[in-house]
Order: C-alpha cells, then structure tokens, then sequence
C-alpha cells in the first residue's frame, strides 16, 4: 500500500479551504472512511463511481479497497490532490471534472456494472438518488449506492408507513430497491462540521414488481402526499381510476397517504397502468 500523506496535510498542501457554496464539508479520519468504503462489501476489482471526491479522503480508502474508482468533482481546486493519488494507484483512478448532475453515469462507467459512493453537498445528493432511483430501465446499472445525507433526509428514505418521515422519498427508495440506514455520523467527524447530524444510507436493488410503469407510480405518490394530511379521496380526487382502483383493492378512502403501504401504492399505480392499457 503506497504510504500516504494525511488528508489534513493535503488539504494544507493544496489550499483546499472548505468552500460553503459547494457544500465542503471534508472527512478526515482514515478509520472512519475505510468503514464507509467497506459497506457495499468487497470492493476489490469492482467499478466505483464517486461523486465529489473533494481532497480523496473517501477515494484513498476506495482504492486501498482495490476498487477501480471514477470521480466526478467540480471543484477544480481539488484536481492536482486528486491527481496525485492516481500516481499513487496506477491504473485505479480517472478523475473527471465536472458536475455530476450534468453527466451521464452510465456513459462515464462505459456500460459496466458499478458501486456508487458519495458523501456529497445534501441537496445535490438528494437530486442524484431521485435521477438513480428513477426512469424505467430496471434493474439499474448501478449494484449498489452508498450515500451520506442529513440525517433527517436518511430517516425519509428508509422509513416505514405509519411515521411522520414515511412519504415519496421512502416509496421510491423501496418499491424496487432494499434501502437501509448503514451508519450514523456525527456532525464532529466533519471538517468543517456542519450543523446538522448525518446518516449513511445503503440501497441495492430489486426486483421490479411486474405490470407498472415507474412513471405512473411517480404520478401517484406525488398527488398522494402533496397533500398528505388529506384522506386518499381527496388528495387523488384528480388521478383518474384512482378511487375506482381503491374501491377495487379493498383500500379504504378514508385513509391518508402516509399510512398506505409501498405494496398498496405499487398495486393501485398497477390497476391504473392496467386502466391505461385498456
Ligand atoms: N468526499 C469528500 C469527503 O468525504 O471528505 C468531500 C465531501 S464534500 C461534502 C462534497 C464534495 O462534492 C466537494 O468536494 C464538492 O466540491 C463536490 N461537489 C459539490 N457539488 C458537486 C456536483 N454537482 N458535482 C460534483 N461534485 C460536486
């Protein structure tokens, strides 16, 4: 394993001040980021996509992990850090400039199967898990994604029905893949530390229930809790079929968004695909 300068030192060295405008907040204890990069599991050979490298404190302990690691960061400042630990890794990392949100990931990995790791400014990260968690090619050619959020957007993701966090970000996250909260991070293990506490989530995906469209469901989930408070009939009083298709599956219309289950919403988003086709 080539000896590596800390990453305080290296951020030193580049003059790598946290901006705020980009959502720097770095990691620096090593022990720390090799258990980050060990949730998916073995990475040894495996493609890995990572989003915001920053200095590479995540991205040294990915490819002392053995994986072969592709970063998108925007901050060019980060770039000759960056560049010096694929001296340090031949043949392990390509570092691409840019704005993950602008790119296309699958292009970037050249068709392959690949393992996302990110620790990334939080609304951003919300942005890309709903871009990777979406569309209607499934299973995605992604294995697995391991992403930092605040811990209450963490909570939304893995929530269960019944709880005030259960809503579009929980559906979506479980109706074709298995989400779990991986590991708690407290808010001291930045640099700088930002205000909130903060939460891994670990999703890898399953199978896709059959006769839906991804879209539909969307559709369904969004007029449901855009008025989460309200019963079921009237928040999908405009979703044509949607209160014959309740009435069909025996769910009550009394009942508010939050407590009908991803399998209740998966079948209703079907009986409407069905009503669609007919
Ligand atoms: N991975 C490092 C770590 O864990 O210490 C840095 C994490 S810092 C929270 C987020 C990083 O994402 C910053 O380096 C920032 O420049 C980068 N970033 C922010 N928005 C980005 C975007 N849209 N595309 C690519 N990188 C982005």
């Amino acid at each position: 394993m080539p000896d590596l300068p800390p990453i305080r030192e290296v951020i030193h060295k580049h003059g790598l001040a946290a901006s705020k405008a980009l959502g720097q907040n770095f990691l620096l204890d090593e022990q720390l980021l090799a258990r980050i990069a060990a949730l998916p599991g073995d990475l040894a050979g495996q493609q890995v996509l990572e989003v915001g490298p920053g200095p590479g404190g995540l991205t040294r302990a990915l490819l002392r992990a053995g994986a072969k690691v592709t970063a998108i960061e925007m901050d060019r400042r980060c770039l000759p850090a960056l560049a010096e630990l694929a001296v340090s890794f031949p043949g392990q990392l390509t570092v691409i400039e840019g704005d993950a949100l602008k790119l296309d990931h699958g292009a970037l990995m050249h068709g392959t199967p690949f393992h996302v790791l990110s620790n990334l400014p939080y609304n951003v990260g919300t942005a890309l898990f709903v871009r990777w968690l979406g569309g209607e090619a499934w299973p995605p050619q992604w294995l697995s994604l391991t992403l930092m959020f605040q811990r209450e957007v963490a909570e939304r993701i893995v929530a269960s029905p019944g709880s005030s966090a259960y809503g579009r970000l929980a559906v979506l996250a479980q109706w074709r893949a298995e989400a779990r909260l991986a590991m708690k991070v407290h808010r001291s293990a930045f640099t700088p530390p930002p205000k909130v506490m903060s939460a891994i989530v670990h999703v890898t995906p399953s199978a896709m229930p059959a006769g839906i469209s991804a879209r539909t469901l969307e559709r369904l989930t969004e007029a449901a809790f855009g008025q989460r408070r309200k019963m079921l009939r009237q928040s999908l009083k405009g979703v044509p079929g949607a209160l014959e298709a309740l009435a069909a599956l025996g769910i009550d219309e009394t009942r508010r968004a939050e407590t009908v289950s991803v399998a209740e919403f998966v079948s209703v988003a079907r009986a409407l695909d069905r009503r669609a086709s007919r």
